[in-house]
Protein backbone atom coordinates (compact mmCIF):
# COMPACT_ATOMS: atom_id res chain seq x y z
CA UNK A 1 0.00 0.00 0.00
CA UNK A 2 1.15 3.40 -0.67
CA UNK A 3 1.53 6.16 1.93
CA UNK A 4 -0.43 9.11 2.52
CA UNK A 5 0.54 12.99 2.45
CA UNK A 6 1.06 15.48 5.18
CA UNK A 7 -0.76 18.58 3.98
CA UNK A 8 0.12 21.54 6.48
CA UNK A 9 -2.52 24.98 6.19
CA UNK A 10 -1.67 27.89 7.82
CA UNK A 11 -2.65 31.49 7.29
CA UNK A 12 -3.13 34.52 9.69
CA UNK A 13 -5.90 34.63 12.43
CA UNK A 14 -8.91 35.65 10.85
CA UNK A 15 -7.44 34.27 7.27
CA UNK A 16 -10.46 32.02 7.06
CA UNK A 17 -8.88 29.14 7.32
CA UNK A 18 -11.14 27.35 9.59
CA UNK A 19 -13.89 27.64 7.20
CA UNK A 20 -11.58 26.75 4.91
CA UNK A 21 -10.69 23.34 6.27
CA UNK A 22 -14.34 22.80 7.66
CA UNK A 23 -15.14 22.89 3.95
CA UNK A 24 -12.65 20.72 2.68
CA UNK A 25 -13.42 18.34 5.08
CA UNK A 26 -16.50 18.29 3.84
CA UNK A 27 -15.67 17.65 0.57
CA UNK A 28 -12.76 14.82 1.00
CA UNK A 29 -14.03 13.00 3.63
CA UNK A 30 -11.51 10.06 4.25
CA UNK A 31 -8.60 12.88 4.58
CA UNK A 32 -7.17 12.67 8.11
CA UNK A 33 -7.24 16.17 10.78
CA UNK A 34 -4.50 16.08 13.03
CA UNK A 35 -6.18 17.49 16.42
CA UNK A 36 -3.11 19.79 17.94
CA UNK A 37 -2.38 20.32 21.98
CA UNK A 38 -2.12 23.67 23.05
CA UNK A 39 -1.11 25.71 26.66
CA UNK A 40 -4.24 28.21 25.37
CA UNK A 41 -7.23 28.95 27.18
CA UNK A 42 -10.07 27.58 25.27
CA UNK A 43 -12.62 30.53 23.59
CA UNK A 44 -15.39 28.10 24.90
CA UNK A 45 -17.10 27.77 21.19
CA UNK A 46 -17.71 24.47 20.33
CA UNK A 47 -15.91 24.05 17.33
CA UNK A 48 -12.44 24.33 18.97
CA UNK A 49 -13.26 21.09 20.10
CA UNK A 50 -12.71 19.38 17.00
CA UNK A 51 -8.96 21.30 16.70
CA UNK A 52 -7.35 21.08 20.06
CA UNK A 53 -6.48 19.14 23.09
CA UNK A 54 -6.50 22.05 25.64
CA UNK A 55 -3.12 21.15 27.95
CA UNK A 56 -1.09 22.49 30.65
CA UNK A 57 1.64 23.91 30.37
CA UNK A 58 3.35 20.69 32.25
CA UNK A 59 1.93 18.59 29.86
CA UNK A 60 3.07 20.42 26.93
CA UNK A 61 6.86 20.26 28.42
CA UNK A 62 6.10 17.01 29.13
CA UNK A 63 5.38 15.51 25.44
CA UNK A 64 8.52 17.97 24.23
CA UNK A 65 10.36 15.87 26.25
CA UNK A 66 9.58 12.67 25.42
CA UNK A 67 10.01 13.44 21.74
CA UNK A 68 5.52 13.15 21.22
CA UNK A 69 5.49 16.30 18.96
CA UNK A 70 6.30 16.65 15.59
CA UNK A 71 6.84 20.47 15.75
CA UNK A 72 5.88 22.82 18.14
CA UNK A 73 5.79 26.80 18.38
CA UNK A 74 5.16 29.58 20.82
CA UNK A 75 2.26 32.11 19.70
CA UNK A 76 1.28 35.49 21.21
CA UNK A 77 2.52 33.46 24.50
CA UNK A 78 0.87 30.38 24.29
CA UNK A 79 2.04 26.88 22.83
CA UNK A 80 0.76 24.96 20.17
CA UNK A 81 2.29 21.23 19.01
CA UNK A 82 1.01 18.68 16.86
CA UNK A 83 1.08 15.27 18.25
CA UNK A 84 3.61 12.89 16.14
CA UNK A 85 2.18 9.41 16.94
CA UNK A 86 -1.49 9.61 15.12
CA UNK A 87 -0.13 11.37 12.06
CA UNK A 88 2.76 8.59 11.19
CA UNK A 89 0.19 5.66 12.04
CA UNK A 90 -2.27 7.50 8.97
CA UNK A 91 0.57 8.37 6.97
CA UNK A 92 1.69 4.40 7.12
CA UNK A 93 -1.92 3.22 6.51
CA UNK A 94 -2.20 5.51 3.40
CA UNK A 95 -4.49 8.54 4.61
CA UNK A 96 -3.47 12.13 3.60
CA UNK A 97 -3.39 14.10 6.69
CA UNK A 98 -3.80 18.00 7.12
CA UNK A 99 -2.42 19.83 9.51
CA UNK A 100 -3.22 23.05 10.70
CA UNK A 101 -0.55 24.84 12.12
CA UNK A 102 1.65 28.05 12.27
CA UNK A 103 4.45 29.27 10.20
CA UNK A 104 7.19 28.23 12.62
CA UNK A 105 5.88 24.67 12.66
CA UNK A 106 5.61 24.62 9.17
CA UNK A 107 8.97 25.11 9.26
CA UNK A 108 10.25 22.78 11.54
CA UNK A 109 7.89 19.97 9.40
CA UNK A 110 9.37 21.39 5.95
CA UNK A 111 13.32 20.74 7.07
CA UNK A 112 12.00 17.23 8.18
CA UNK A 113 9.39 16.08 5.98
CA UNK A 114 10.50 17.09 2.52
CA UNK A 115 7.40 15.80 0.59
CA UNK A 116 5.17 17.60 3.00
CA UNK A 117 2.71 19.91 0.75
CA UNK A 118 2.07 23.27 2.24
CA UNK A 119 -0.97 25.38 1.58
CA UNK A 120 -1.05 29.08 2.84
CA UNK A 121 -4.74 31.03 3.32
CA UNK A 122 -3.97 34.40 2.06
CA UNK A 123 -6.69 37.05 3.38
CA UNK A 124 -7.37 39.38 0.32
CA UNK A 125 -5.77 42.42 2.23
CA UNK A 126 -4.90 43.52 5.39
CA UNK A 127 -8.34 45.72 6.05
CA UNK A 128 -10.05 42.84 5.48
CA UNK A 129 -8.54 40.71 7.85
CA UNK A 130 -8.31 43.68 10.24
CA UNK A 131 -12.45 43.73 9.72
CA UNK A 132 -12.79 39.93 9.95
CA UNK A 133 -10.93 40.08 13.41
CA UNK A 134 -13.00 43.28 14.73
CA UNK A 135 -16.89 41.25 13.89
CA UNK A 136 -15.05 38.20 15.55
CA UNK A 137 -14.68 39.67 19.08
CA UNK A 138 -13.12 36.46 20.70
CA UNK A 139 -10.22 38.54 21.57
CA UNK A 140 -9.29 41.97 24.00
CA UNK A 141 -8.19 45.02 21.75
CA UNK A 142 -4.47 44.50 22.51
CA UNK A 143 -4.10 40.93 21.72
CA UNK A 144 -5.63 41.54 18.11
CA UNK A 145 -3.16 44.33 17.65
CA UNK A 146 -0.64 41.74 18.67
CA UNK A 147 -2.75 39.42 16.41
CA UNK A 148 -2.29 41.79 13.52
CA UNK A 149 1.68 42.21 13.99
CA UNK A 150 1.61 38.30 13.78
CA UNK A 151 -0.27 38.46 10.52
CA UNK A 152 2.15 40.54 8.84
CA UNK A 153 5.04 38.88 9.69
CA UNK A 154 3.15 35.51 8.74
CA UNK A 155 1.84 36.89 5.35
CA UNK A 156 5.87 37.17 4.69
CA UNK A 157 6.33 33.93 5.55
CA UNK A 158 4.38 32.81 2.48
CA UNK A 159 6.74 32.75 0.04
CA UNK A 160 7.89 29.70 1.52
CA UNK A 161 4.19 27.64 1.04
CA UNK A 162 4.20 25.54 -2.01
CA UNK A 163 0.47 27.40 -2.55
CA UNK A 164 -0.73 30.39 -1.81
CA UNK A 165 -4.74 30.05 -2.00
CA UNK A 166 -6.69 33.50 -1.43
CA UNK A 167 -9.65 33.25 0.48
CA UNK A 168 -11.79 35.81 -1.02
CA UNK A 169 -14.53 33.16 -1.54
CA UNK A 170 -14.66 30.60 0.65
CA UNK A 171 -16.60 28.44 -1.77
CA UNK A 172 -13.66 28.63 -4.45
CA UNK A 173 -10.76 28.73 -1.74
CA UNK A 174 -12.13 25.86 -0.44
CA UNK A 175 -12.68 23.91 -4.16
CA UNK A 176 -8.65 24.96 -4.41
CA UNK A 177 -7.44 23.60 -1.73
CA UNK A 178 -9.28 20.48 -2.81
CA UNK A 179 -7.63 20.57 -6.26
CA UNK A 180 -4.50 20.69 -4.22
CA UNK A 181 -4.64 17.93 -2.04
CA UNK A 182 -5.96 15.52 -5.24
CA UNK A 183 -2.89 16.78 -6.77
CA UNK A 184 -4.78 18.90 -10.21
CA UNK A 185 -2.81 22.23 -9.31
CA UNK A 186 0.34 23.00 -10.12
CA UNK A 187 3.07 24.76 -7.82
CA UNK A 188 2.12 28.68 -7.74
CA UNK A 189 5.11 30.57 -9.37
CA UNK A 190 3.74 34.18 -8.69
CA UNK A 191 3.95 34.34 -4.76
CA UNK A 192 6.27 37.36 -4.30
CA UNK A 193 3.26 39.33 -6.44
CA UNK A 194 0.46 38.12 -3.96
CA UNK A 195 2.29 38.67 -1.15
CA UNK A 196 2.97 42.87 -2.24
CA UNK A 197 -0.77 43.38 -3.50
CA UNK A 198 -2.20 41.97 0.03
CA UNK A 199 0.47 44.06 2.54
CA UNK A 200 0.10 46.95 0.08
CA UNK A 201 -3.73 47.44 0.36
CA UNK A 202 -4.22 47.76 3.82
P1 LIG B 1 -5.58 30.21 17.58
O1 LIG B 1 -5.20 30.61 18.97
O2 LIG B 1 -6.12 31.36 16.78
O3 LIG B 1 -6.49 29.00 17.55
O4 LIG B 1 -4.24 29.73 16.83
C1 LIG B 1 -3.12 30.56 16.77
C2 LIG B 1 -2.14 30.03 15.73
O5 LIG B 1 -1.61 28.78 16.15
C3 LIG B 1 -2.80 29.78 14.37
O6 LIG B 1 -1.92 30.27 13.38
C4 LIG B 1 -2.89 28.28 14.31
O7 LIG B 1 -2.87 27.78 12.97
C5 LIG B 1 -1.64 27.90 15.04
N1 LIG B 1 -1.64 26.51 15.50
C6 LIG B 1 -2.69 25.73 15.84
N2 LIG B 1 -2.28 24.51 16.17
C7 LIG B 1 -0.94 24.49 16.00
C8 LIG B 1 0.07 23.48 16.16
O8 LIG B 1 -0.17 22.34 16.51
N3 LIG B 1 1.35 23.86 15.92
C9 LIG B 1 1.69 25.12 15.51
N4 LIG B 1 2.96 25.36 15.25
N5 LIG B 1 0.77 26.08 15.34
C10 LIG B 1 -0.53 25.77 15.58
Amino acid sequence: MSKGKLFILSGPSGSGKDAVRSGVFKKLPQLKFSISCTTRNPRNIPSEDEKYRFVSRDEFENMIRNDQLLEYAEFCGNFYGTPRPPIEEWIDAGFNVLVEIDVVGQKQIAEKMFEAVSIFIMPPSLAVLRKRLEKRQTEDVDVLERRLGEAVREIKCAVRYDYIVINDALEEAVDDVCEIISGKIPVDENKNNIIYEVLNNA
